[in-house]
């Protein structure tokens, strides 16, 4: 019998190739009228492109967007809104570039608008984080849901095939998450079985055809699915996994999810015997942790913490810091169970 609570969040989402020519006027409708542009260092031209569309309605460019969000990169971009008297930020790039116009939600109350250039997802969630001295602290505040979301699938194809895999696996695991799931909410798993459905379909397209516009677009949009179902979702082991090694370690965090997905998976596929079939048949395999782990073989992405600079004497510290205090998962969490599953994961092998 179905029994579950539902809130959505305040999702604005304007989604096709060309969409970016619509931020003016999208900008106008939420009455906002002095954006300041946030960008990498890597994506300055795009950033630069934003400002030039946006003509009067730029306050100007902070193009030190890092990974993570470091404390002192927050407080530099708002002391640089407030010099420009900027009303909003317009966040183009991946996850670094959106969080960072989250904190300055969260911080000073700035309206953001993101326009996405990965799949990471972030535009779609509630969830900011924000790092201090070396610890990255993480929450939920629906006050940095951005105010806009723009959807653009060309601006994906300058993502590189090696970032783009790596990428979509990351949004894939904010959907798995939510299908086995102790949880189980049918409007987040539908959300979520589509998410699966269109990464599984579109990733190795990517990767075969980069300039697949089509695959591009799916790719997008199952992203813009799964990251809604991470924001109005749960977490369990598998993002607590993440954080671990993002955190401890300082691994990536797309090729981190990528690698641990399948064996969070299979350490749930019992306990959440229901959800780990219907993520089989999403992604149209016998087997769900199995598929996830040959899907991301077929996009060319990492599968063994070794390669990404795990050592093997660092797996003890992980599973203790990992399990150091309870986790809302399927099946019971054991730092023995834990540690062995690191290792298969440290060496690259198939899930059990
Ligand atoms: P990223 O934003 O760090 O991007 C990686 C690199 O790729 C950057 O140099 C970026 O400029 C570049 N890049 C991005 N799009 C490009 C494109 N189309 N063409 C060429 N280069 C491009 O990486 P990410 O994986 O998107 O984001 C990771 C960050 O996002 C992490 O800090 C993670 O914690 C956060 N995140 C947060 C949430 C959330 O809900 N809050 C969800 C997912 C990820």
């Amino acid at each position: 019998m179905l029994d579950f609570s539902y809130r959505a969040l305040p999702w604005n989402i304007v989604f096709g190739v060309g969409a970016l020519a619509r931020l003016p006027e999208e900008l106008d409708k939420l009455k906002l009228s002095s954006a300041l542009v946030l960008a990498t260092p890597h994506q300055t031209a795009d950033g630069t492109a934003v400002v030039e569309l946006l003509g009067e309605r730029a306050a100007g460019l902070y193009d030190k967007a890092v990974m993570h969000v470091p404390a002192e990169t927050a407080a530099d971009a708002l002391k640089e809104a407030e010099r420009l008297g900027a009303d909003c930020t317009v966040s183009i790039g991946g996850g670094s570039t959106t969080g960072l116009g989250k904190a300055l939600a969260l911080k000073a109350g700035l309206p953001n608008v993101a326009i996405p250039t990965t799949y990471a997802g972030s535009e779609m969630t509630n969830v900011w984080g924000i790092t201090e001295a070396g610890r990255k602290v993480t929450g939920r505040d629906e006050r940095v849901v951005p105010n806009l979301v723009i959807y653009d699938p060309a601006l994906t194809l300058t993502l590189p095939a090696g970032l783009a895999g790596p990428s979509g696996l990351n949004a894939m695991a904010q959907a798995v998450v939510n299908v086995a799931s102790n949880a189980l909410n049918p409007i987040v798993a539908s959300m979520a079985l589509d998410a699966i459905r269109a990464l599984a379909r579109s990733l190795p397209r990517i990767i075969e055809a980069p300039d697949d516009l089509a695959a591009r677009s799916e790719a997008l949009y199952g992203a813009c699915l799964a990251g809604g179902a991470l924001g109005t979702g749960v977490t369990g082991l598998h993002h607590r996994l993440c954080h671990t090694f993002g955190g401890t370690f300082n691994t990536p965090h797309a090729e981190t999810h990528t690698i641990l997905l399948p064996h969070s998976v299979a350490y749930n596929a019992e306990a959440a015997a229901e959800g780990t079939q219907r993520i089989a048949e999403a992604l149209g395999v016998a087997d769900a942790a199995q598929g996830l782990f040959e899907l991301a073989r077929r996009v060319g992405a990492p599968t063994a913490l070794s390669a990404i600079g795990i050592r093997e004497e660092d797996l003890d510290r992980a599973a203790a810091v990992a399990t150091e205090t309870p986790i809302n998962n399927p099946a019971p969490v054991t730092h023995a169970q834990i540690r062995a599953m690191l290792q298969n994961a440290w060496q690259g092998l198939a899930p059990v």
